[in-house]
């Protein structure tokens, strides 16, 4: 199982980071040892002072392919929910700094949170898909799935070919504005529309 992720993906938010626009979806990937799911605790690491939430939309891959041509990319997926890539921003920007690869500040232990998911048909992309997260009971984040710079089909299509995408891996979409950071005895609820697919706290 893998877990590819998108940078940049909602042009407010690479503006609020400082980062240019991409033009071209920007994939990293998480090992399966970051998945953490809902209602389980998050313990802060010990290796950062500023944790960071990013909340998004996340794709379930329900088909293996590769080269997949972006008309025909919406079978490949059949479920959705939103998940939470937790970031250590001092540590990211050391290593951004350095021209260095993310890893350490992204793809830690625990480092994506996942919800409860909903099934997709596939139209269901065509839809807007409105997602939020509230920490300690206030909206910290909202997006729009209309705001992607990248498309569900066409992320799924362009990682297609560098990867193989096979049954169960998950595609963590970007983040909208509004990334911020938490703190031990924060608690995060993330929902798509009304409905709360994700509850975490942080310890
Ligand atoms: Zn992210």
């Amino acid at each position: 199982m893998k877990i590819f992720c998108i940078g940049r993906n909602y042009g407010e938010h690479a503006k609020e980071l400082g980062n240019e626009v991409p033009d071209e979806p920007i994939i990293f990937m998480k090992p399966k040892s970051a998945v953490i799911q809902s209602h389980t605790p998050f313990y802060y690491p010990e290796f950062t002072n500023e944790l960071n939430y990013e909340c998004e939309l996340v794709l379930r891959i329900s088909k293996n392919g590769k080269y997949i041509q972006e008309k025909h990319a919406s079978n490949y997926y059949n479920g959705m929910t939103v998940g939470i890539d937790f970031t250590a921003r001092d540590i990211q920007n050391e290593l951004k700094a350095k021209g260095l690869p993310w890893e350490k500040a992204k793809s830690f232990d625990n480092s994506a949170a996942v919800g409860k998911f909903i099934e997709v048909t596939p139209d269901f992309n065509k839809k807007k898909i409105n997602f939020s997260l509230e920490k300690n009971k206030e909206v910290v984040q909202k997006g729009i799935s209309d705001d992607m710079l990248f498309s569900f089909d066409h992320i799924v299509a362009n990682i297609s070919n560098y990867f193989s995408i096979n049954i169960g891996d998950l595609i963590f979409t970007g983040t909208p504005a509004g990334v911020g950071e938490c703190v031990v005895g924060d608690f995060l609820e993330a929902f798509i529309e009304k409905q709360s697919l994700l509850t975490l706290e942080i310890k």
